[in-house]
């Protein structure tokens, strides 16, 4: 295997695929690249890029292919991933896969299942502190303080139809994403708590 760790974290919105990306990613001292939020940072800072997929994003739709792969290459391009680093929420297509195959030698794809059914009850129950950029969920974990409850924000794409949406487009990619990738994949078992799923993970890489 190539010395570069890089490794996917897979599965559909609510898995806590990005929670269990931050985990693996302080255990292995490798860096966290979320696409999603990389395109969130953007439209914080109203740049050109975030002007062009704020619309987008908020109905639940992908962003382009080509306008993804460049955002995620000047990312990967920083002196932090030279050891590797663990990708979430790329790639989702099978354009994606190219690019990214085109450009570096993946090592490993966690993929993270949980039913359609638990995935809506979670996102819609997300949401995040605007004050700490922290994410909770009103429905399993961790779940909010009382006295912050009030200022909580709701993304705008984890609104019921958006994640229908959201659900719709993972599962069309995702079997082909997942044959692609099927001599390098582990499956975990996302319906766990937090370091249960995170346990499961570690033992398996
Ligand atoms: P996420 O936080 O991973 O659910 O991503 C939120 C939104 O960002 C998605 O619904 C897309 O609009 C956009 N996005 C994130 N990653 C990608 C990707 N790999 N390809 C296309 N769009 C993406």
């Amino acid at each position: 295997m190539n010395e570069k760790k890089i490794i996917i974290m897979f599965g559909p919105q609510g898995s806590g695929k990005g929670t269990q990306a931050k985990i693996l990613s302080e255990k292995l001292n490798l860096p966290h690249i979320s696409t999603g939020d990389l395109f969130r940072e953007a439209i914080a800072n109203n740049s050109e890029l975030g002007k062009k997929v704020k619309e987008v994003m908020a109905h639940g739709n992908l962003v382009s292919d080509e306008l993804t792969f460049e955002l995620l290459r000047k990312r990967i391009e920083k002196d932090d991933c030279k050891r590797g680093f663990i990708l979430d929420g790329y790639p989702r297509t099978m354009e994606q896969i190219r690019l990214l195959d085109n450009y570096v030698e993946v090592s490993k794809v966690i993929d993270v299942e949980i039913a359609d059914e638990e995935a809506l009850k979670r996102l819609a129950n997300r949401r995040q502190d605007p004050e700490t950029g922290k994410i909770y969920n009103l429905y399993t974990a961790p779940k909010p303080a009382e006295e912050i409850k009030h200022r909580l924000l709701q993304r705008e794409d984890d609104q019921p139809e958006a994640i229908i949406k959201r659900l719709k487009i993972y599962h069309q990619q995702a079997d082909a994403v997942l044959k692609h990738y099927q001599d390098l994949t582990i499956k975990i078992n996302g319906e766990q708590k937090i370091d249960e799923v995170a346990a499961d993970i570690l033992q398996a890489i």
